[in-house]
């Protein structure tokens, strides 16, 4: 655990909003707390971040990001520890994953030490805003996107780059139901796939909303050549548990790589729980599904954690998994997780940053 924090300008809202909010009714996205960073980058140079009330921008109807979809995000959470202080989950890997994605999009990156200060800032000032309960966090969206006033296609020269916080409570409440995707593609090889660039959703939404439409939660991504591996749950990272095994796709390029993914993996590794990183065919999950060895199967990311599926569709046929009070591994790690995140035991892999009050 690392504690950070430094001096930046910040200017308090006149109208804080959070005594009027209730935190025990609140749905996921829609509501923001007080404050939000911004920092400018101005022909070639980031100018100096600072905290100030939550509010609208005020953009050209010209600017790029709205034409073109240079536009990055990231999400990650602060907790309230058990002590009553805020920590915050890895957010060293989604800085450097959010300079991943910039790279790729042709984008500034962001001084590390600078995002790290003001992200740790932020949450210092609105620490109030974390539910309390042990459902409760504090979602953080750190976003960067093309601000120039110009219609033609190049990488912009200037840049927003804005961090704001939602408080929240639990994501999904039940297993979902999820449909093999073998028509659309969310990524493919040379792609945007392993960056969390806005147009690699707005892509995904409309096989997604296919799917709901035809009754199910989500989509089960496969590749974008052969649709014979498997990709991604929805939004998420996939895990099965394959005879004891906990099997999830190696990432490539084409998948996201989530830092709850990577939390799963090493706290596997840990605790010796098989696991495996390699490719999933849609052949050997049918088989698994079929012969009964598929005990689980489970998506994973920081909005929701983990997500049990209670059943995949493949072509006309649902196969159910077993209850979620069965899924041991998925129930598993998300106890872990939730008690290095939440205090509850000590914070073994070094993941937490303690938010100084
Ligand atoms: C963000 C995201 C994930 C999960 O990443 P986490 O770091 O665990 O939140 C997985 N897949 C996609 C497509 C994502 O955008």
């Amino acid at each position: 655990m690392i504690t950070a924090g430094q001096k930046i300008a910040i200017q308090r809202t006149e109208d804080p909003r959070l005594s009027r909010t209730d935190l025990d009714n609140i749905k996921f996205g829609r509501v923001f707390s007080d404050h939000m960073v911004m920092m400018d980058y101005v022909d070639g140079a980031w100018k100096e971040p600072a905290i100030v009330p939550f509010a609208d921008l005020e953009l050209s109807p010209a600017a790029l990001v709205l034409h073109y979809g240079q536009s990055i995000f990231e999400g990650l959470k602060a907790y309230r520890s058990s002590n009553g202080e805020a920590v915050i989950f890895r957010p060293q890997a989604n800085i450097a994953r959010m300079n991943r994605s910039a790279v790729r999009m042709c984008m500034p990156e962001i001084p590390e030490d600078v995002f790290m200060d003001a992200l740790t800032e932020l949450v210092r000032l609105d620490r109030d805003w974390i539910p309390k309960g042990d459902d409760g966090a504090l979602y953080i969206r750190p976003f960067l996107f093309a601000s120039d006033e110009y219609i033609g296609v190049k990488p912009s020269d200037n840049y927003k780059f804005i961090i704001f916080t939602c408080p929240v409570r639990a994501y999904y409440k039940e297993a979902v139901r999820v449909r093999m995707e073998q028509q659309f593609s969310r990524a493919f090889p040379g792609g945007t796939g392993a960056t969390k660039c806005a147009g690699n959703y707005a892509a995904a939404l409309y096989p997604a909303k296919l799917a709901q439409d035809a009754g199910y939660h989500q989509l089960l991504w496969t590749d974008g050549i052969e649709h014979k591996y498997i990709e991604e749950s929805g939004t998420m990272n996939i895990f099965f548990n394959i005879g004891g095994t906990l099997v999830t796709p190696a990432t490539s390029g084409t998948i996201l790589e989530g830092i709850t993914r990577d939390s799963i993996v090493r706290i596997a590794h840990a605790e010796k729980i098989p696991i495996e990183e390699r490719k999933v065919s849609v052949e050997e999950v049918v088989n698994a599904l079929r012969d009964g060895t598929m005990r689980e199967a489970f998506g994973a990311g920081t909005a929701a954690t983990i997500a049990p599926i209670k059943s995949i569709t493949v072509g006309e046929e649902e196969f159910a998994l077993p209850p979620m009070e069965k899924q041991e591994l998925a129930n598993h790690v998300g106890r872990v997780l939730d008690d290095i995140r939440r205090g509850r035991v000590d914070d073994p892999f070094g993941w937490l940053v303690r938010v100084p009050v």
